[in-house]
This record gives C-alpha cells, sequence and structure tokens, in this order.
C-alpha cells in the first residue's frame, strides 16, 4: 500500500514558527515531524510515499529528497493552490488502482499500520478513518459509529447542549478507496469530513471507524506543540504503539460507574457515582487504560434495543466528556443464559462465553488493545467481575461495602483486595494507597 502525506497547509495558528519552514518541517526531538511520520511507515513496510505540497514546498522536497536514505521511494504532488485537506489529493497519478493511506503532515505519531490495514480489509471499507476517544469532545468534530465500527455520519462542532455522543474524534488518518478521487473537485477548497465523507455515505459507500489507544496528535497551536514535545521526552509516544504491551483498568458499569437502580434500559435512569470523574480522569493521566466491560442482559431480556443501550452509552461518554474524561473502550455482553422473560429475545438468550464470570470480553480487549492481563485490573462490585478477574488473571478490587451478602465462595474470599468506591481503588491502584 502507498501513503500520501498531506503537507500544503500554511499553519497559520503557528505564529513565526512558520515563517521560513512549512509545519510539517517543525521539529520534535530534533527531527522535523514529517521525518518521523516516514520512518513510521517505513517500520511497517511502506515503502512508496507522495508529498503533497503548497506553502514552502521547496524546504520539504530538499531536505527529504527522494526518499533513498530512508531506503524509501518519495515523490512530489505541488498544489498550485491551498485546496483544504481533500483538494491536494486531486492530482494524485490516475493510474493509482489500489486503496492508499493519507495522513495530515502536522500529525505526530507512532501506530501499527499493517493492523489498521487489517481491519480496513477486513471490512472490505470503501474508507477506513482512524479515531480516539477525546479529552475534549464538546468542541471537538466527532464520528458517529455502530456497534460494528461502520460509520454512520459525523457531528462537527459546535455541539449543542443537552444531546449525547460517541466520544470518537477524527484522528486525521485513513485509507482511501482510490474511488474517493472522483469526488473531488480539482479547482475547489475540499474537506474530507465535512465536503467528501458525508457524500459518501449518501451514496452507500462502506466506512469504518478504527479506534486505536496509539500515540496520534496534532500540533496545530503552539500549546499544543508543547505538549506534544513533553510526550515525545517522555516516550509515550513510542510506548503507546501497538506493538508494545499496554495496561488497563477494566470497569464494571452499574455500582461502580454509575447508580445501579438495577436493569437499567432507559438513559433517564443513568446517574454517575459521585468521584467517578475525577478517578476516570486519574487514569486517562496515567499509563492505564479504561475500559469499560459490562453484563447487559438488558437486551436479550427484551427491556430495551440496541440502539437504546448505545444512547446511555452516550450519555456516559457525554457526561464523562464534558469534564474532560474519557473510556478508551466500552464492551458490553447482551447476552442471559435463563429463558422465560416476557418480551424476550429468544437469540440473546444463549449461555455465551462473554457474560462475565466468562471472560470473553476481556479477552477482545486483550487482544485490540495488547493488554498485559498480569499488570492489569478489574474493579467491579459483584462476585462475576472478581471471578471475571481470577479466571483472565487480572487483579480484581471489589467495590462494595457489605462483601458477606454475596461471596460465599471461601477460596476466594480473601484473596482479592476491597474498595469503598471507584475512587479509592483507582487511588490504591495508581499511588498505591
Ligand atoms: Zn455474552
Amino acid at each position: 500500500m502507498k501513503a500520501v502525506i498531506v503537507a500544503g497547509g500554511r499553519g497559520v495558528r503557528m505564529g513565526p514558527l512558520v515563517n521560513e519552514i512549512p509545519k510539517p518541517m517543525i521539529e520534535i526531538g530534533g527531527i522535523p515531524v514529517i521525518e518521523h511520520q516516514i520512518k513510521n511507515l517505513i517500520e511497517c513496510g511502506i515503502k512508496e510515499i507522495i508529498i503533497t505540497t503548497n506553502y514552502l514546498g521547496e524546504v520539504i522536497k530538499s531536505y527529504i529528497g527522494n526518499g533513498e536514505r530512508f531506503g524509501a521511494e518519495i515523490k512530489y504532488l505541488e498544489e498550485k493552490k491551498p485546496l483544504g485537506t481533500a483538494g491536494g489529493i486531486k492530482g494524485l497519478p490516475t493510474d493509482l488502482k489500489e486503496d492508499f493511506i493519507v495522513i495530515y503532515g502536522d500529525i505526530l505519531l507512532s501506530i501499527d499500520f499493517q493492523k489498521f490495514i487489517e481491519f480496513h480489509k477486513k471490512n472490505k471499507a470503501f474508507v477506513s478513518l482512524i479515531v480516539h476517544p477525546s479529552n475534549h469532545p464538546y468542541d471537538s468534530d466527532l464520528v458517529l459509529v455502530d456497534r460494528n465500527n461502520k460509520i454512520k455520519g459525523f457531528k462537527n462542532k459546535p455541539h449543542l447542549p443537552e444531546t449525547f455522543y460517541n466520544n470518537l474524534g477524527n484522528a486525521g488518518i485513513y485509507i482511501l478507496n482510490p474511488g474517493v478521487l472522483d469526488y473531488i473537485s480539482s479547482d475547489e477548497k475540499m474537506d474530507f469530513t465535512k465536503d467528501i465523507f458525508p457524500k459518501l455515505i449518501e451514496d452507500k459507500k462502506d466506512l469504518y471507524a478504527y479506534n486505536t489507544p496509539e500515540y496520534i496528535q496534532d500540533m496545530g497551536t503552539l500549546e499544543r506543540l508543547e505538549s506534544v514535545r513533553k510526550d515525545f521526552e517522555s516516550r509515550k509516544v513510542e510506548r503507546f504503539n501497538l506493538k508494545n504491551k499496554r495496561i488497563a483498568i477494566f470497569l464494571d458499569r452499574d455500582g461502580v460507574i454509575n447508580y445501579d437502580y438495577g436493569n437499567i434500559h432507559k438513559k433517564e435512569n443513568f446517574k454517575l457515582l459521585p468521584g467517578v470523574i475525577e478517578a476516570i480522569k486519574k487514569i486517562n493521566s496515567s499509563e492505564y487504560l479504561a475500559i469499560v466491560i459490562t453484563n447487559q442482559p438488558v437486551i436479550a431480556k427484551g427491556l430495551c434495543n440496541f440502539e437504546e443501550l448505545e444512547e446511555i452509552h452516550k450519555k456516559m461518554e457525554t457526561l464523562l466528556g464534558n469534564e474532560n474524561a474519557k473510556l478508551d473502550k466500552i464492551y458490553f455482553c447482551p447476552h442471559h443464559p435463563e429463558r422465560g422473560f416476557e418480551g424476550e429475545v429468544i437469540e440473546l438468550k444463549i449461555k455465551c462465553d462473554c457474560r462475565k464470570p466468562e471472560i470473553g470480553m476481556i479477552l477482545n480487549a486483550k487482544s485490540d488493545f495488547n493488554i498485559d492481563l498480569k499488570k492489569s485490573f478489574i474493579i467491579g462490585d459483584s462476585e462475576r467481575d472478581i471471578l471475571a478477574g481470577f479466571k483472565s488473571g487480572l487483579n480484581p478490587i471489589l467495590v462494595k461495602k457489605n462483601v458477606e451478602e454475596f461471596s460465599d465462595i471461601k477460596e476466594v474470599k480473601e484473596r482479592f483486595k476491597k474498595c469503598e468506591d471507584l475512587s479509592n481503588a483507582v487511588k490504591f491502584i495508581i499511588e498505591g494507597k
């Protein structure tokens, strides 16, 4: 697969830093950001790269050259005038027959591109976008997906108060079918998320969202540049690459994140417990991923459908997002084993391998995020969570005041940590107290 780096932007918000060099030439750790990108692509076996240039394009060209010194083949495509994020690729060679990668030139990243390509192929997608939860979703452009990661639409800022959304921001990295070029006009300024992708969805093309916890940050403002530089120095950029193991805190939902009123099946009944926002923010600023795994038999029982459960999860993500807290992923089990409820959904009334204490959700997360389970935790309020923890090799923590009422499995009883609530459990994990 070939890659295109869109490097024509002016970067007006960067002030005098871009008087003599274009934005992609700004250095991070002594190396221009575009060179970091090229090296990341090459590491993943992507060695044919096209760079689109406009503002001070000569500076890029003379520094990067034809790619020989990197062991790659690099070509250039010059935009005659700035044409937005999409317009610049209109002039790509018409013999481009295969799907190709597009990256914006002002992003510092370290990702496993082959995993992204696998995802794209597995879904037979026309276009795939990399997305990630943002810690400021309220002022970000968001991507709307269904539970199979298929993109339903885009929700650009500003967001109306009192509306709920998935917290998935567009990271600015795509795999495109060459057919996308037909949607781009050659003399108009065009943007992928505003002009091209919504049109593709209208035309019933399949767009998919690939959610990865890897490091991908744009440095479009001086403030962001400074934080990207800090992350690079602390080696966070490299450490978060999926080729490296990550650690995680798995969170049960009802009774840990929100009040458990029993069988929560409408968003009006979803209310965060005190201290949860701060606890999740604490996880977010640590090395741990925050991953929800929740049994939701309300679907099998026919109390709500998948869309209504999604609404509840959107409310959870929005309430957290409004306060700069995020969940890296939510896994749920819609099944339930015993039949005999009025209105139940027969095909979901099965004994599955995802309903805790089974560990299907944990194993999916392990494979999606390359998680080291032995160094990770599960925080739950029921015996099922604790047993799932033991079965999978996670360290379980029980948050419930009265342990006696349910834990009758003697050998397990004394072997796990008990904390009063989520904030105490997170404090114990991260601060050791
Ligand atoms: Zn299940």
